[in-house]
């Protein structure tokens, strides 16, 4: 038996696993040199075998969506049940991937469309997404960028890295820049460094978020050296994927553990995924989880619209139910915001339980978790001034200390504001206008 087998199947009995072998275990690169592509392995690791139907569907789907699986991530599995395991069924292939949808997209989020630079989507006004890597500790089945991770040909080079990194150095709204990836952590440390380095040096980046799996899927990849290189960077924000409480395993509560010590904010995010925590009961067991391990819950994604993720597409109604039995039944700072990242570049949209009944001109009608209608009434004297955008004018203090950036209201809030004069917006193809010529 080859030694990926031996060492996974050993740390998976609970047996007494000698120390090299754990030694080799808890090594990241060694984990990473193991990675498990092939059926064969995953059935000597868990012992099981597959008919020759189910291996002729399995390897069809390989052709499409590589697996990769660290041995970490499939020693969770359980082995007497396997076939329903949350862990599984994220990172084994299911023929239904191959069932692409009339309604699936390559690219449902616009991420190669509003890319102004090589790695870069620039969405938001003040934000960017930087794809730094391409590679993951695991490829997870339901990944929204499942036909680019892994695909050898887009590995960011350093020449289009270095165009990103100018991109944000050329653009001063940039204040917030969100590694990704793939996984920004299956970089080496040298990289990662030099990417903090150049990054923090810009003068208007004032924050650096960094998505990653790995406390999730390669919890040895947070090692003392890799927080110490974190550390030295002042405002580094840390964003990683849990969909499960059953993934929050002794190694990763350590690994968060080391991030936390560091002083660097963690937050989660989750994706809603059908068969696997699409259960208010499962989804409450991983925050309370989350929080006991410092993690604050960020986004609860609805599952994307890219090829071959419909079977884990659940319904919107699964996920406000969720959503429901949360606020006002657990502590506010657990509960993620639900999103759909809107298909066509649209961006993340929350959905939630509509919580206003009514309002009048003095009064909101308000309904509360336990069904309980209130109202709340609107100060009397409501001589809430205009905003004329004077601000040096205006009685309300605000600190011009801190440059005022250039001002520019986009989208609802401009038709919200006083010195604005739209006060509608129109779809381009208004087929009423076309009439108008
Ligand atoms: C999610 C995302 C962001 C960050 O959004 P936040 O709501 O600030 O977390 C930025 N850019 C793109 C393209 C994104 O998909
Ligand atoms: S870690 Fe993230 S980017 Fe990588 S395969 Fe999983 S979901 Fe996709």
């Amino acid at each position: 038996m080859n030694e990926k087998i031996c060492i996974t199947k050993e740390y998976m009995s609970n047996d007494h696993i000698s120390e090299t072998l754990m030694e080799k275990w808890c090594d990241w690169q060694w984990q990473v040199k193991n990675t498990i592509r092939k059926v064969e392995t995953v059935e000597m690791i868990l012992g099981i075998t597959f008919s020759d139907s189910q291996k002729f569907d399995i390897e069809r789907t390989l052709a499409q969506f590589p697996m990769a699986i660290s041995p970490y991530y499939l020693s969770l599995v359980d082995i007497h049940n396997y076939d329903n395991d949350p862990i599984f069924k994220q990172c084994f292939p299911s023929v239904l991937e191959l069932n692409i949808s009339p309604c699936d997209m390559s690219d449902p989020l616009h991420e190669e469309v509003d890319s102004p630079a090589p790695c870069i989507t620039h969405r938001y006004p003040d934000r960017v997404l930087f794809h730094v890597s391409n590679v993951c500790g695991m490829y997870c089945r339901h990944c929204t960028r499942k036909r680019k991770v892994g695909d050898l040909d887009s590995i960011p080079s350093k020449e289009s890295l270095l165009q990103g990194i100018e991109y944000i150095k050329n653009t001063p709204v940039i204040r917030d820049v969100l590694l990704s990836g793939g996984d920004p952590f299956l970089l080496s440390d040298t990289m990662i460094d030099w990417l903090l380095k150049e990054i923090t040096a810009i003068d208007h980046v004032e924050v650096v978020r960094i998505g990653t799996r790995t406390p999730v899927v390669l919890p040895f990849r947070i090692t003392d050296e890799l927080v110490s290189i974190l550390k030295k960077y002042d405002n580094i924000w840390l964003n990683t994927h849990f969909n499960h409480s059953r993934e929050m395993t002794t190694e990763a509560g350590a690994a968060l553990k080391k991030l936390k010590l560091a002083g660097i904010p963690l937050g989660n995010q989750s994706v809603l995924l059908k068969g696997i925590n699409d259960c208010t009961y499962i989804m409450k067991d991983l925050l309370h989880k989350l929080i006991l391990n410092g993690v604050r819950p960020y986004y609860l994604y609805q599952c994307d619209l890219s090829e071959g993720l419909e079977h884990f597409r659940t319904n919107i109604g699964t996920g406000i139910e969720i959503m429901e039995n949360l606020r006002g039944h657990t502590s506010g700072f657990a509960i993620p915001t639900y999103v759909i990242d809107a298909p066509g570049g649209g961006g993340k949209i929350p959905v939630m339980p509509n919580y206003l009944v009514s309002w009048s001109s003095n009064k909101v009608v308000l309904r509360n978790y336990e069904g309980v209608i209130t109202t709340y009434q609107m100060p009397i004297n409501d001589n809430t001034s205009s905003c004329d955008l004077n601000c040096e004018a205006c009685h309300l203090q605000r600190n011009h200390d801190t440059p005022c950036k250039q001002y520019q209201s986009i989208g609802i809030a401009k038709l919200l504001c006083d010195y604005e004069e739209d006060y509608t917006l129109i779809p381009e193809k208004l087929l009423r206008h076309s009439r108008r010529e």
